[in-house]
């Protein structure tokens, strides 16, 4: 019984770091309550105590990441497509099981890949949306669509059949249904022009 009651304690512990760790990397609380097993008034308190130790926590916006609003304008919708290939590399099982582990490596190697794949990129309407990076907590929320029992806003990688590449869609996106990897391709290429590819014959 006194071991029993040991045990739970680390757990505890750990419990709190890894807690703390998930807040740092900027989830929100639903992610941390989620993965850690805490109550939400625990893991509010763990937040708390972070910023009283002076470290700040960034409060994350509502419920404004929903992954189809992440992929409605040209740069969010080819940095979904990047990303998520990248953590379906990590995550073969992605369109069933949310990994959260995977999501944080692949967001990290996102965001020392991103600004390379895009250096030289003279795509003005990519550049004028800001190129605004995801945030983790948004990388989550891509990942959570992928996840096919997440019916509300799901999404899935499709192929394209003129590169053959993965890209991410959702099922209620409304501004761009091309493949986003052709899509920069021709218009980086042809120095921020619009040209348009002709659509090959299924
Ligand atoms: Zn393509």
């Amino acid at each position: 019984m006194k071991q029993h009651r040991k045990t739970r304690g680390i757990q505890d512990a750990v419990s709190r770091i890894y807690a703390r760790y998930l807040y740092l990397l900027g989830f929100r609380t639903s992610v941390v309550t989620d993965a850690t097993g805490l109550s939400e008034s625990q893991a509010r308190n763990l937040k708390k105590e972070l910023k009283d130790e002076g470290i700040e926590v960034k409060d994350q916006p509502g419920p404004g990441s929903m992954a189809d609003g992440l992929v409605n304008s040209r740069s969010g919708y080819i940095q979904a497509s990047i990303l998520m290939n990248i953590y379906r590399s990590l995550n073969t099982d992605a369109e069933r099981n949310l990994d959260l582990e995977s999501v944080i490596e692949a967001y990290s190697i996102y965001l020392k890949e991103i600004g390379a794949i895009f250096r030289g990129c003279d795509d003005q309407e990519i550049y004028s949306d800001g190129f605004e990076r995801f945030t983790i907590q948004q990388a989550y929320s891509l990942a959570a669509a992928l996840r096919s029992n997440d019916i509300d806003y799901s999404a899935s990688m499709r192929e394209c059949h003129e590169c053959k590449t993965y890209f991410y869609f959702t099922v209620r996106q409304t501004v761009v249904d091309d493949c986003p990897f052709c899509n920069w391709r021709v218009r980086g290429l042809s120095s921020g022009n619009a040209k348009m590819t002709e659509a090959s014959p299924e």
